[in-house]
């Protein structure tokens, strides 16, 4: 715990706290952070009748956390982490067995993802495919109706080289690989999407698009931009245009399992494993309307994301995609997972807390300054490998009945449960 030389009015700030004189965003410049996140603390633990040792627990950097990921710093929210593996993995920049650490409170999950992993490695492992889509952001531009929506479309298509330029004047990281208009009569959205290295790009593309919108795109045509995101981008919102071109990384990984593998490893075979994603995966995401023809990518890509600091809330727009399962000769099945929209990042945002910077030791992801983009395509390759192993596991588990009595084994503490929902 981070514990620094008390500040001589400690006790009269606390109280200003207490009694509403002072916000807990309003303490005195110059406190260090972690003496603040203590004041802060120990006023909430008043306010709110409660002993709170444990929040005060932790081991990251308060100044940094402070400067670039919370403000009001009170402490830490510790999420129990584990580790599932080895699981072989077979992609472009990684290329044999890794361990993945997940954090999760959900029992079951790794014990079952785990087994996942043995079926992989046992079968040669997954192969893995990452494209690298491009962080997008989307303004939306208001006009006077047709006329000069086509006018303002024409103006970006002729200064698309300015545009460029300008945004990638803002990050020697960041790369414009296109600009897409979707127009309504009296509306613009204007939905750029960026190469963005090893980071997840979200800031980086905001900034960039609000110079080209300030400096270019708003005096060139007279035209103004209503919101900087526009919802056509489309940022943690479950959404078809993130389906259909893609965002952040594309996840693709893929496996055979024999018949002995899916008897002795998974308790199943091909031909029942077909019949649940036939009902389930597919009807059953056809009758609700969604776009997770899964079983639980989210579970995956949950305790991945806090284990190495990515932005929580894109698993919502991540744990879209298709899982596919297919007969193969002699009782095998072919098993694959389709993730069109995954933002992800190996720099920036959590990712240089104390232990999601662990976490991304522990899988051998760092990023090279001289080779941008090839730290976070190996993250997006394992992440592709540990959704195919949680979702093996829970569709097998499916086949055998063995969900609910694995329920109950978890809350009392007994062997080998299953994940819980979906
Ligand atoms: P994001 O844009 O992903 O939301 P940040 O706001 O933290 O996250 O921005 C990422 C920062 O990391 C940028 O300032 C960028 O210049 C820096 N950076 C350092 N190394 C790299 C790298 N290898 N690839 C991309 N960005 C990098």
């Amino acid at each position: 715990m981070s514990e620094p030389l008390r500040h001589p009015d400690h006790g009269s700030l606390v109280r200003e706290l207490v009694d509403g004189t002072r916000g807990f965003h309003q303490l005195p410049d110059g406190i260090a952070e972690g003496e603040a996140a203590a004041i802060r603390r120990e006023a909430l633990g008043r306010l709110s009748g409660s002993h709170l040792p444990d929040i005060g627990h932790y081991s990251f950097d308060a100044e940094t956390a402070a400067q670039r990921n919370v403000e009001n710093l009170v402490g830490v929210a510790q999420v129990p982490l584990g580790i599932v593996g080895p699981v072989a993995v077979h992609g472009e920049q990684v290329d044999g067995d890794v361990y993945v650490p997940l954090a999760t409170t959900e029992g079951a999950l790794i014990a079952s993802t785990n087994r996942g992993c043995a079926a992989l490695s046992r079968s040669g492992g997954a192969r893995v495919f990452v494209e690298d889509v491009g962080m997008t952001r989307a303004p939306v531009f208001q006009t006077s109706g047709i006329d000069e929506t086509r006018r303002f479309v024409a103006w970006v298509a002729d200064h698309e080289r300015e545009i460029r330029e300008a945004a990638e004047a803002t990050s020697r990281y960041l790369r414009l690989t296109e600009v897409k208009p979707f127009v309504f009569p009296t509306t613009v959205f204007l939905r750029f999407r960026f190469d963005s290295g090893d980071a997840m790009g979200m800031n980086m593309a905001t900034i960039a698009c609000d110079r080209v919108v300030t400096d270019l795109i708003e005096p060139g045509t007279g035209v103004r931009c209503t919101a900087l995101s526009g919802n056509y981008c489309v940022d943690k919102k479950p959404a078809a245009v993130n389906f259909q071109e893609g965002r952040g990384k594309r996840l693709f990984a893929e496996a055979i399992l024999g018949e002995e593998i899916l008897e002795r490893v998974l308790k199943t075979t091909a031909e029942s494993l077909a019949e649940v994603q036939y009902r389930k995966n597919l009807l059953g995401s056809i009758a609700a309307g969604s776009r997770g023809f899964n079983a639980h990518f989210a579970n995956v890509l949950a305790a991945f994301f806090i284990a190495t600091g990515q932005d929580l809330a894109h698993v919502v727009d991540g744990s879209m995609g298709v899982t596919f399962i297919e007969p193969r000769p002699e009782r095998s099945v072919y098993f694959s997972v389709f993730l069109p929209a995954v933002p992800l990042g190996a720099v920036g945002g959590g990712t240089g807390l104390a232990t999601q910077s662990e976490a991304l030791s522990i899988l051998g992801v760092r990023a090279d300054r001289e080779r941008p983009g090839r730290a976070v395509k190996r993250l997006a390759e394992i992440l592709a490998a540990t959704v195919l192993a949680g979702e093996m596991s829970l569709m097998a588990a499916f086949t055998s009945r063995d969900l609910a009595s694995a329920h109950e084994r978890l809350g009392r503490g007994g062997p080998l449960p299953e994940p819980g929902s979906s």
